[in-house]
């Protein structure tokens, strides 16, 4: 292949206006806020995800900040009379939540930090498949959840503070997500068969695994012939790849394997359709990140 330009943000390689507007918008927001993004990821509802984002940037309305902000205000806590009401206070050391985190036993993750650290430990150590890490994470949102509803409640309406009741309701939302994501994680099992080739044919199944989409990459596969006899087989790392180049090496590799052992009508089986589409030469441009593996393909198959 002749060299070429690659504009390297879209499939096709081609220069967009709006794909260099979504780059530089993506760049932004990381610089800015991507650790906290994942917050929006996160297993719980949206007012809760909201209420998390206010929170770390500091801008939920209590008396600390709108007394910053040049309101005339009381800065009191309205649970507990502190004389000034903080995020920090109101999460973590006001006496009247201090009991809830005794309660479900999470108060060494209260300590000395600062409420943002400890948040930020939180969500950073989620693990979405495993069923108590779920429950857990949900627990502390709900209980912050209703920690700022019941202040409020309290401020305006009077209505008196209860930390068992707060606690309750937490745990009853929690077991709701826990609900709600246990049908994500039970994953039904999906059977899969091998279907022999027919005679003249082999086939060769080829797949291949990477540690994120780009990330470090493997590609294998198994050539057997339509009695299921083993022909031979092959598996390496390619580096650095994304899902789609690591599977288009994966067939690189095994029809130029086919091609040194002098095997002839072989069928190259993948799970990937577009790479199938294009060596089947129904799809003809190919992306640019495999335009060249592609076009390899070709002339060793041809
Ligand atoms: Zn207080």
């Amino acid at each position: 292949m002749e060299d070429q330009y690659i504009w390297s943000v879209t499939s096709k390689g081609h220069f967009s206006v709006a794909s260099t507007y979504s780059i530089s918008l993506k760049g932004l927001l990381h610089q800015s806020q991507s650790k906290w993004l994942k917050i929006w990821h996160l297993p719980t509802i949206p007012k809760i995800q909201h209420l998390l984002w206010k929170t770390i940037h500091n801008k939920l309305p209590l008396p600390d900040l709108l007394l910053n902000r040049g309101l005339n205000i009381s800065s009191r806590c309205n649970l507990c009379d502190e004389p000034r009401q903080s995020t920090e206070h109101l999460f973590m050391k006001c006496p009247l939540i201090v009991p809830i985190w005794n309660q479900v036993g999470i108060t060494h993750l209260l300590g000395n930090n600062n409420f943002i650290t400890v948040l930020e430990s939180i969500i950073t150590s989620l693990n979405t498949a495993n069923r108590d890490s779920i429950l857990y994470t949900a627990l502390v949102y709900s209980i912050l959840w209703y920690v700022w509803v019941g202040y409020w409640d309290h401020t305006f309406r009077h209505e008196p503070f209860i930390a068992n009741r707060i606690l309750l309701r937490a745990i009853t939302v929690a077991k709701e997500t826990l609900q709600h994501f246990k049908v994500r994680i039970h994953h039904p099992t999906r059977f899969i068969s091998w279907s022999r080739p027919s005679s003249p044919f082999l086939k060769f199944n080829i797949d291949s695994a990477s540690r994120g989409n780009p990330g470090e990459a493997g590609i294998g596969g198994v050539c057997c012939d339509s009695q299921a006899r083993f022909i031979c087989a092959f598996f390496e790392g390619v580096g650095w790849n994304s899902a789609l180049v690591a599977e288009a090496l994966a067939a690189r590799r095994a029809l130029s394997i086919a091609r040194n052992l002098n095997l002839r009508h072989v069928i190259i089986e993948s799970d990937n359709l577009l790479l199938i589409n294009l060596l089947n030469g129904q799809i003809a441009e190919a992306p640019w990140r495999i335009a060249a593996i592609v076009s390899d393909c070709r002339s060793i198959s041809f």
